[in-house]
């Protein structure tokens, strides 16, 4: 899971423009799947088939977003600095003097005009430093329409804790990796599609085409949540390092309850460590999932992270390994008969 971190910390890919994720990871999971392809909007789906008859497997969608927070190069002034707009929701306080990196590998350190108040720092008072002379030369290395996103990275903090961007929501492409590894040694009845979606960060687009072309019978997704276990941090029942967080709400979603006890139930057999979510801001792709089509049922594994969309996010690795974990216990437990048990039952308790 390290590993896989320090490649997916590495590539710049903000909404819009994520072919540098989608390129690696297409070369984790294509050896794991026995699909993979592209869809009109850019996500990277994959289909792993299920072992059950054709007519008895279910579609289940798992689904984590490529895209980042960044930036989007509005103007170049007679003095070579370069102005920006944002994509997506930036802390422009948090991301003051951090480097950036463009897309053709073009450094830059994003800087608010002098003498701005802190509370007044906005796109409009910030402006990336290339260090160009003049207008001319920042020309040769950046143009109007290119995008740049604070740069990568990834510190091993204490134990399996470990610090970088953009922890959101690589960390959530890496636990489908995993999953699709842990597949591989354990087969499911199910078909598993695995969905890599492009621009959550700009309205949770991405996923609703591709949910809408799977057309599943449960989705899954998986991204960070935010944790009450910081300094000045409002109370929340989720802390980093308390295991696989079991969404129930966000501003954006209310899962499906019963859903969420399964995955909950299953947690607490199999003995590994769980948490629930009620994150009162912020959206997810489960959203998008939930409302295409017909409508689907949706649940979400998130991974409790600290200071998100900041330029240094903290999580810790064992949480997402409980992701994968858990998952995985679920879509390969016995007591489930295959076929549209689970659904039959989430009907009738819905009337
Ligand atoms: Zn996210």
């Amino acid at each position: 899971m390290l590993n896989m971190m320090k490649t997916l910390t590495a590539c710049r890919g903000i909404s819009g423009y994520e072919k540098g994720v989608s390129d690696k990871l297409l070369m984790m999971i294509s050896p794991l799947t026995d699909r993979t392809w592209v869809d009109p909007m850019g996500s990277l789906l994959a289909l792993k088939k299920g072992t059950a008859p054709e007519g008895e497997r279910r579609k289940i969608m798992l689904c984590a977003h490529m895209d980042e927070i960044g930036f989007l190069v509005t103007f170049i002034d007679d003095n070579g600095f370069v102005r920006v707009t944002p994509i997506g929701g930036i802390n422009f306080i948090a991301a003051s003097y951090a480097t950036v990196t463009f897309g053709n590998g073009t450094k830059g350190v994003l800087v608010p005009e002098t003498g701005t108040a802190p509370a007044d720092i906005k796109a409009d008072k910030v402006y990336v430093d290339i260090g160009a002379k003049d207008k001319k030369e920042a020309e040769r290395k950046v143009k109007v329409g290119d995008f740049c996103a604070l740069e990568g990275s990834l510190t091993r903090l204490c134990g399996r804790r470990v610090a970088g961007r953009p922890m959101d929501d690589r960390i959530g492409c890496a636990v489908l990796v995993r999953i699709a590894q842990l597949l591989g040694e354990t087969p499911c009845r199910d078909d598993v599609y695995f969905v890599f979606s492009v621009q959550e960060e700009v309205g949770l687009r991405g996923a609703r085409t591709a949910a809408f072309g799977i057309s599943p019978d449960i989705g899954l997704v998986y991204d960070v949540t935010g944790t009450g276990d910081s300094i000045g941090a409002k109370p929340m029942a989720c802390s980093v390092g308390g295991g696989a967080a079991i969404k129930l709400k966000d501003s954006s979603v209310i899962c499906d309850r019963a859903l969420a006890e399964e995955l909950a139930g299953v947690a607490k057999e199999k003995g590994m460590k769980y948490q629930f979510e009620i994150l009162a801001a912020g959206g997810t792709d489960t959203a998008s999932i939930q409302m295409s089509g017909a409508g689907v049922r949706v649940g979400a594994l998130s991974i409790p992270t600290r200071y998100i969309h900041s330029g240094t996010e903290v999580l810790d690795l064992n949480d997402a390994e409980a992701c994968a974990a858990l998952t995985v216990a679920w879509l390969t437990r016995e007591e489930k008969s295959g076929g549209n048990g689970t659904d039959a039952e989430a009907g009738a308790e819905a009337e």
